[in-house]
């Protein structure tokens, strides 16, 4: 069975794996990225670690097909390299696509957009297949999305479409962290329905979720759920102004590509049926009726793999399979 090297770069943890064409991780590892020390030492450290990996598993460079990067955005896919992305500071202009393949051997290299990646391998290998038209979305920290229209990856003039969490649903709302304000993702983004949290309760709102938070400052999302899970008010009303914020985003995420399906990962899933039941009403609410017929809104399938996998799906693709 045909295999390839796919790395799945964040801010924190560079993560690798060996991924088979049914999308069998079947093997994989991860190193500290350490960010701030530079793109070099970070590639030289990952490189060392899959090639023990390799050797591990019997393999060689010859033996794969392609190497797949998903990397955070925003990306300059044309030299191979992240573009001024936030978590890798000075990581601007340094070919990590380049520079992988040479440490393999020359192999075919791929860097994609992380979500753009995970888009491609829910499709290939997860809740999308069998689809033609699927969109991913991620809430988590922010709000992220790659889509896949007519069986293709869109990746746009530069490798960095589907910014969906920065879609704007209104002009002068929450400062969002790419400087604009009222982008979807600062308001309906974990991080963002934390914050509308703690303006409530600042604002002197009665509510349980301090006995699970402790203090105001602490308030996660994790805490707004266990107050829901027991009827409280102020949980209840934040968590429905979410679903509507959510419901909206997906409403124009509808209209704009028509997808058979959209995927959903990221740490907010963890809500199960609170979110996706009331989510799906909404979205449907505001997405025209014929387009919203025919879309599925469902979890995402990879979880925890989708970094690696999704960049996997990105290595076959460059190699022209599957
Ligand atoms: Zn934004």
């Amino acid at each position: 069975m045909r295999k390839v090297l796919a790395f799945d770069l964040g801010g924190t943890k560079f993560a690798f794996g060996v991924v088979a064409e049914d999308g069998t991780v079947l093997g994989s590892g991860r190193v500290e990225t350490l960010a701030e020390a530079g793109p070099a030492q970070a590639v030289q450290r990952v490189a060392a670690a899959a090639q023990q990996l390799l050797t591990e598993l019997k393999l060689k460079p010859a033996d794969l097909l392609a190497i797949g990067i998903a990397s955070p955005g925003p990306l300059d896919t044309a030299r191979g390299c992240v573009d001024g992305s936030p978590n890798l500071p000075g990581w601007t202009g340094y070919s990590i696509e380049g520079e992988l393949s040479k440490a393999f051997g020359h192999l075919p290299a791929r860097i994609d957009n992380d979500c753009n990646a995970a888009a491609l391998g829910e499709y290939v290998f997860g809740a999308g297949k069998g689809k033609r038209n699927l969109v991913y979305l991620t809430i988590s920290t922010g709000i992220g999305g790659g889509a896949v229209i007519d069986g293709r990856l869109m990746r746009g003039a530069n490798g960095n479409a589907a910014e969906l969490g920065h879609i704007p649903l209104t002009m002068d709302g929450p400062r969002c962290g790419c400087g604009n304000q009222g982008c979807w993702e600062a308001y309906a983004s974990g991080t963002a329905i934390a914050r509308r949290t703690r303006e409530a309760l600042a604002a002197g709102r009665p509510s349980s979720i301090l006995k699970f938070a402790g203090s105001i400052e602490q308030v996660t999302t994790h805490h707004l759920f266990q107050a829901m899970a027991e009827g409280d008010a102020l949980a209840q009303d934040i968590w429905a102004e979410s679903i509507n914020y959510l419901g909206r985003g997906l409403g124009a995420v509808i209209n704009t590509f028509n997808p058979d399906i959209i995927v959903v990962g990221g740490g907010v899933t963890a809500a199960g049926d609170a979110l996706f039941v009331p989510m799906r009403a909404k979205a449907f609410a505001y997405a025209f009726p014929r387009l919203g017929a025919v879309c599925a809104i469902v979890p995402a399938a990879l979880g925890g793999n989708v970094g690696v996998v999704g960049a996997a799906a990105c290595a076959f693709e460059a190699a022209g399979s599957p």
